[in-house]
């Protein structure tokens, strides 16, 4: 069992981030329609007829601080996991403007200038935890090579794809065409021609992630994308020399907005048809459902009905590991879109891990 972590699936772990009320909000005069108890892991939701509904997490963090994000999800451990070859996914979750890229990136203003050193994971930088954990991960490398554990160093490549309306983008080769989502029967989904680019260094890979970012934010202006509806996935892929064949990976996902499937449930089907609902985040979210049905335990999950959920099926349900954060607005003028996100979320928490079934 992992540090902080009491009780609950150890595969996937499920935190809440509750961002502070933005100027925004307190100039309207909005409450906050969330509290966070004093054990740190229930949150406590008020709803329109100050009805209370109080919802246990792994863990709820308040505030702003970056380095406690890391430290209280036990980040480390999954950078650990990954070296020991299992495959890692982080992902953010949420509405638009609830702090998901806040989370993963850090504040807007501040991912373009990544190109040095990342903060370490204690800094109080406002990095986010893709840059504190590259910078753990490299840390993590030379440790293991220093006491022996790891013997000939470990290969670390960088991919940085972009999900928008089912069609793939690389963003570190944005002129790319040829993306092809394909399954392997050992190794699970991948996409093919998606370049992976070595990273000799911690440097290397925050060049990675800034120009991945950068061309992320220039596509979305040039080709006027709505940059809320894309998914964005960083993944390092791990190669031991001392155990060649057992890759691990870490998989930073920063998803779309969730507003959209809110929207889907109030127009149904139509909504779907005509293109306003996101397909890939629809189909998360009933992967999850039905991973967390128990009534469907070893029935069929529906990982195929999207790019997405076929890319993070070793994570949901498998044995991967996964790490949510599900992002809040505090305000009340969000409320019904923050009970959808802790309702997600509390599915999540009920996913029954079983062994992994590949369809090609
Ligand atoms: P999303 O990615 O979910 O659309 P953002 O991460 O862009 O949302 O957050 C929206 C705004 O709120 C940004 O200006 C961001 O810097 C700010 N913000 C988000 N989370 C926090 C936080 N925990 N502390 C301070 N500011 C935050």
């Amino acid at each position: 069992m992992h540090a902080g972590v009491p009780d609950g699936n150890e595969n996937i772990r499920v935190h809440v981030r509750v961002r502070p009320l933005n100027e925004q909000e307190l100039a309207r005069g909005d409450q906050s329609c969330l509290h966070i108890a004093g054990d740190a892991r229930t949150v406590h939701f008020v709803g329109q007829r100050d009805e209370v509904r109080s919802l246990t997490f792994d863990s709820v963090i308040g505030g702003s601080s970056q380095p406690q994000v890391f430290e209280t999800t036990d980040a480390a451990q999954l950078l650990q996991d990954a070296l020991e070859g299992y495959s890692v996914t982080i992902f953010a979750y949420g509405q638009t403007g609830s702090g998901k890229t806040y989370t993963m990136t850090g504040p807007d203003s501040l991912a373009l200038s990544v190109d040095e050193r990342p903060p370490l994971p204690t800094d109080e930088s406002p990095l986010g935890l893709i840059p504190r954990g590259v910078g753990a991960l490299f840390d993590l490398i030379a440790q293991e090579e220093a006491s022996g554990r790891l013997t000939g160093g470990c290969s670390v490549r960088a991919s940085y794809l972009e999900l928008y309306n089912e069609s793939l983008n690389d963003l570190l080769n944005p002129e790319s065409t040829n993306l092809q989502l394909r399954s392997h029967v050992k190794t699970g989904a991948f996409v093919e021609n998606l370049l992976q680019v070595e990273c000799e260094s911690v440097a290397d890979a925050m060049m990675v992630f800034a120009e991945g970012t950068r061309n992320r934010k220039v596509g979305s202006h040039a080709l006027n994308k709505d940059s809320s509806r894309s998914h964005s996935l960083m993944t390092l892929h791990l190669t031991r020399r001392d155990a060649p064949h057992q890759g691990g990976r870490v998989c930073f996902v920063d998803l779309a907005g969730s507003e959209r499937l809110l929207e889907s449930h109030s127009k149904g089907e139509a909504a779907k048809e005509t293109g306003h609902i996101n397909k890939s985040l629809f189909a998360l979210g009933n992967v999850i459902s039905a991973l967390a049905d128990s009534r469907k335990r070893g029935g069929h999950i529906p990982y195929r009905d999207s790019k997405l959920t076929r890319l993070l099926q070793d994570s949901l349900g498998g044995d991967g590991r996964t790490l949510m954060l599900a992002c809040c607005s505090p305000s009340s003028h969000h409320r019904e879109e923050t009970i959808n996100t802790l309702a997600f979320a509390s599915r999540a928490k009920n996913i029954q891990n079983r062994p992994v079934v590949r369809e090609n």
